[in-house]
């Protein structure tokens, strides 16, 4: 309400009302109109960036939108995470795994190769969030291809461990006559002079002195490829084909436990000490092949010897005697 105003007037000696110019009204009434729209504008803009005026459909997509973020960012942590542990997997994969079986490592570009030619995350863009969803959906690719490669990696390491024990178990590793059956161990490999002629002649193999009937044991496992006594000088003999390359023989024997063609483990019982063919005094003659050549036996007693056993056995190996051949 604009306020009343008056005038005194000397002519009739009162006051009067002075009546305000038409224009200045109009101006009047035109700025309180702006002045109210502007008001209530600002209002709006106010009320708008306020969660206000939302309703409560909104309020809970706003909170749920809020979630997502959170819940997201959770998941990206455990990715990180996951994606360490296959790093730390597949560094020990490398190098002490494969390393170990003798198997190339995979190198690091094949491990995180990613997918080549058509871009498989089209579907993912176009939103506000494409670039968070696609990296992520990326990263994941990328672990899943890693995880396939270690699984197949741990898959080819299972069958060389395997492929090795059964190695570990078939090469020739234990002594072939116990020790307390033992008189001695009357000669080892090397120059030993022959017990008939007195001439110094290789000896290829080891002479374990024994009572006749001191059971002789299957140094590996393997297959009986020979039990006879149709190889000239050794006599009574067994041969076993360890596989890999690897073979044992066992000479002058009195008895077999086994026949051609049969199948042996390590430690089996194959037959008896004795002084067949071509030897001085009942003892076993034991030999040990590898690719045909013949080799020194006393490498491969790993398996059942003390390390002061093995000592003494070297010892004795190492005397320049008489071998009982
Ligand atoms: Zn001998």
């Amino acid at each position: 309400m604009s306020k009343v105003k008056y005038y005194y007037d000397p002519d009739t000696l009162s006051y009067r009302k002075i009546e305000p110019k038409k224009s200045k009204k109009y101006r009047n009434l035109f700025f309180f109109v702006v002045g109210a729209a502007l008001f209530g504008l600002l209002g709006l803009i106010v009320l708008l960036n306020t969660n206000l005026l939302n309703t409560p459909k909104e309020l809970s997509l706003d909170r749920e939108v809020r979630n997502y973020e959170l819940q997201f960012e959770i998941l990206t942590k455990k990715m990180e995470q996951m994606e360490q542990v296959l790093a730390n997997i597949e560094d020990r994969d490398n190098n002490i795994y494969r390393l170990y079986f003798e198997a190339n490592p995979i190198p690091e570009e094949q491990r995180k190769a990613g997918f080549g030619g058509v871009n498989r995350y089209k579907s993912l863009e176009g939103f506000n969030n494409s670039q968070i969803i696609t990296n992520a959906t990326q990263r994941l690719d990328i672990i899943q291809k890693q995880m396939v490669i270690q699984s197949k990696s741990l898959d080819e390491i299972a069958k060389l461990a395997e492929e090795k024990e059964k190695l570990l178990a078939s090469i020739p590793a234990i002594q072939p006559v116990r020790n307390e059956d033992l008189t001695r161990m009357a000669s080892g490999y090397g120059w030993r002079s022959d017990p008939f002629t007195k001439a110094r002649k290789m000896h290829w193999g080891m002479d374990f002195t024994a009572p006749r009937g001191v059971p002789i044991y299957a140094t590996g496992d393997g297959t009986v490829k020979r039990a006879d006594n149709r190889s000239s000088g050794y006599g009574k003999h067994i041969r076993i084909d360890h596989g890999y390359g690897y073979m044992s023989l066992y000479a002058h024997l009195s008895k077999y436990n086994v026949t051609k063609g049969q199948k042996v483990k390590r430690g089996d019982l194959i037959g008896f000490v004795g002084n067949t063919g071509r030897s001085e005094a009942p003892h076993l003659h034991y030999e040990v092949f590898k690719d045909e050549e013949r080799i020194n036996p006393i490498n491969f007693y790993y398996g059942s010897l003390t390390a002061e056993e093995f000592e003494n056995m070297l010892k004795f190996a190492n005397q320049e005697n008489q071998s009982l051949d």
